[in-house]
């Protein structure tokens, strides 16, 4: 049996999946706030509620908000504060009288999408969190790509590709530089782009339903966000060349990017045709946890 642990900032949440990768338990629980040894019992407890209730030992893997540094195995860029600077790994392990494997959450989304999600049968995977943030993870032949700075596929945090008269000015971003992907493309970066023009606050999904009823200023932003959103993709097929990109996070359930995005991205690629497919999650909330199960995957 696997368990997967998706550690976010609001809520721990933890699914079985037995050997065929059917979820056999889930349970869902509010994190400890700003309380590191609290989340630790937390998260043994609930994997231990788990195995009582199924009376089976289980693999335990764990997504995390942030990646655990390959030089001195601590967690870092981790929007949990309270986790950062601390050993994570050796903590639950130790916990849990047993091997854990912890992956970042863009991380975990992409190998679900991957496995048995969106992306299944596709060599490269490039998954995409669009969503309070900008993130990505990379899973090539079914394994998690984590590099020696563990930020392999961080993509939210380069540059917004040609950047154009209407980009401008840079917006400035929390990580300290100005006109990061992050700041155009989550959510509260489209509602800023959209209060720019309009003076008006409305947030992502507001944007989308009034677009979608023929609101002009709403239907401008959700175009700028489309043609952006195919530079920034359009550099990462230039540089990976992905079979698929899966888009996960809350805009991700904008129908309409799927047709115009693949579209406008031909203008950008370096290739007379693009045979990348743009897909939309099938695991949604859940490729977290799915995903943080699969890395104790058995052929891994
Ligand atoms: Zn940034």
């Amino acid at each position: 049996m696997r368990v997967g642990v998706d550690l976010g900032g609001t809520k721990i949440e933890l699914l079985a999946l037995d050997n065929a990768g059917r979820e056999v338990w889930r349970k869902r629980i509010a994190t400890p706030q700003g309380d590191y040894a609290a989340t630790l019992a937390a998260v043994a407890s609930l994997v231990h509620e788990a195995e009582a209730a199924l009376g089976e030992r289980a693999t335990v893997g764990v997504g995390i908000p942030g990646a655990l540094s390959r030089v001195t195995g601590l967690v870092k860029n981790s929007n949990s504060v309270c986790l950062i600077g601390k050993p994570l790994k050796q903590d639950l392990e130790a916990a849990l009288g047993r091997e854990v494997r912890l992956a970042n959450d863009a991380n975990c989304f992409a190998l679900s999408e991957a496995t048995d999600g969106a992306g299944r049968g596709a060599r490269v995977v490039f998954g995409v969190i669009l969503g309070t943030g900008v993130g990505g993870g990379i899973v090539v032949d079914g394994k998690v790509l984590v590099g020696p700075n563990s930020i392999a596929g961080e993509w939210g945090h380069n540059p917004l590709p040609l950047p154009r008269e209407s980009d401008l000015p840079l917006p400035s971003c929390y990580c300290g530089r100005a006109g990061c992907i992050e700041t155009y493309l989550s959510g509260p970066g489209l509602a800023a782009d959209y209060q720019r023009g309009s003076g008006e606050q409305l947030d992502a999904p507001e944007i989308a339903a009034r677009a979608a009823r023929g609101d002009a200023r709403c239907e401008a932003a959700l175009a700028r966000y489309e043609e952006r959103l195919a530079r920034a993709l359009a550099s990462v097929i230039n540089l990976l060349d992905p079979d698929a990109i899966v888009l996960g996070g809350g805009m991700s359930n904008i129908e309409r990017l799927y047709v115009n995005v693949a579209r406008l991205w031909t203008s950008y690629v370096f290739s007379d045709q693009v045979a990348t497919r743009l897909l939309r999650n099938v695991h949604g909330d859940a490729s977290g946890v799915r995903g943080a199960a699969w890395l104790w995957d058995a052929a891994r």
